[in-house]
C-alpha cells in the first residue's frame, strides 16, 4: 500500500461532500489529510469539525480561503479585514498552519491594477501580527492571471515572492501546478522559495480545451501538465510538505460519486505523493554498491 502521510484532499474536489463525509470518505481511502473550506467548515461549526478532524487523525494543510478585500468602501473594507481574522482563528482551530490567501482584484468600476494590488499588499500587512499571534501563515497563491479581473490580483510565483519578501516572517507561498504551469519562471521560483516558504502543494491538471474557465480543471494524468517533473523538482529541493489535489470540475468530477472521486484521485496521486527519501551516507553507499 501506498504511503499517503503527506497526500491531502482539498474538499472542493468533492464539492457534494459536507465536511463530515468529506473526511470519513478521506480517511477510508488512507488520505493523510483534508484541505478545508470555510463554507464547510461553518456548516459543520468550527469546534465540531475541528474535532471531527482530530479523530479521523487528518492533517490539515490548509484553510481556504481568506475573504476577498476589493472593496472601495471603507467600511466593507474593514468588515472584509475582520472576516480575514476570523478565518485565522478559524484556522488555528482546526490546526491549519496556512491560510491560502485569494484576495480579489479590483473593486466594482475600477481599473488601477496596481492600486488593487497595493491595496492587497496593505490589507495583508495589516493582518499579519495578528496571524503570527493566531501562529498561522499567509499563504500567497499566485492565481492563473485568468482570473485577475476578479478572483485574484496575485498572479504570478515571482510576484508572490517578492510579496512575500517584502511582508517577511509569517508568510509563505501555495504553490498550484494548475495556476503556475504555464510560467516558465515558475521552476525557478520554486527553488528561490525552498522549503522554508513553500507552504503546500497543489495538483490537478489542465485540460485543453478548457470548457469553463473557473470550473474546468482536469484529474492528475488528464491533462497536459508534467507532474513527474514537479516531483522530481520538488524531491531535489527537499521539500517534504504537503501534497494536495484541489480540482474544480462543473462539467465532470463534481457530477461523479464522491466516493470515486476519492478512488481515483489516490490512485493517481500515489505515485506522485511518497515521503522523500532523506539519504543518509549508508543509504548512499548502498546505492553506489
Ligand atoms: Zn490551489
Amino acid at each position: 500500500m501506498s504511503d499517503l502521510s503527506r497526500f491531502a484532499i482539498n474538499q472542493i474536489t468533492t464539492k457534494n461532500l459536507s465536511l463530515d463525509l468529506a473526511v470519513e470518505t478521506y480517511a477510508r481511502h488512507g488520505v493523510g489529510g483534508i484541505g478545508v473550506w470555510m463554507d464547510y467548515l461553518d456548516a459543520a461549526g468550527i469546534a465540531a469539525g475541528a474535532k471531527r478532524i482530530r479523530d479521523a487523525g487528518l492533517f490539515v494543510p490548509c484553510l481556504c480561503t481568506s475573504a476577498w478585500v476589493n472593496l472601495a468602501d471603507p467600511a466593507a473594507y474593514r468588515a472584509a479585514l475582520e472576516e480575514n481574522r476570523r478565518r485565522l482563528d478559524a484556522a488555528a482551530a482546526i490546526g491549519a498552519p496556512t491560510l491560502v490567501v485569494v484576495p480579489g482584484s479590483l473593486a466594482t468600476g475600477e481599473r488601477d491594477l496596481v492600486a488593487a494590488r497595493q491595496r492587497v499588499e496593505d490589507a495583508l500587512a495589516e493582518l499579519l501580527p495578528y496571524a503570527l499571534a493566531a501562529g498561522v501563515k499567509i499563504g500567497l497563491e499566485p492565481l492563473h492571471p485568468m482570473f485577475a479581473g476578479d478572483r485574484s490580483c496575485l498572479n504570478t510565483f515571482a510576484q508572490c515572492l517578492e510579496l512575500c519578501d517584502r511582508l517577511g516572517e509569517g508568510t509563505g507561498l501555495v504553490a498550484d501546478v494548475y495556476h503556475c504551469w504555464w510560467d516558465p519562471e515558475f521552476p525557478k521560483g520554486l527553488v528561490a522559495a525552498g522549503v522554508e516558504r513553500l507552504l503546500t502543494f497543489h495538483l490537478s491538471d489542465w485540460l485543453t480545451p478548457t470548457r469553463d474557465v473557473y470550473q474546468d480543471r482536469g484529474m492528475v494524468g488528464d491533462g497536459v501538465i508534467d507532474h513527474a517533473y514537479y516531483r522530481d523538482l520538488l524531491n531535489r529541493i527537499g521539500y517534504d510538505g504537503p501534497i494536495e489535489i484541489e480540482i474544480f470540475s462543473r462539467l465532470d468530477w463534481w457530477q461523479r460519486d464522491g466516493d470515486e472521486t476519492v478512488r481515483v484521485c489516490v490512485e493517481r496521486c500515489a505515485p506522485l505523493v511518497a515521503p522523500r527519501v532523506r539519504q543518509t551516507p549508508s543509504s548512499v553507499a548502498a546505492i553506489r554498491a
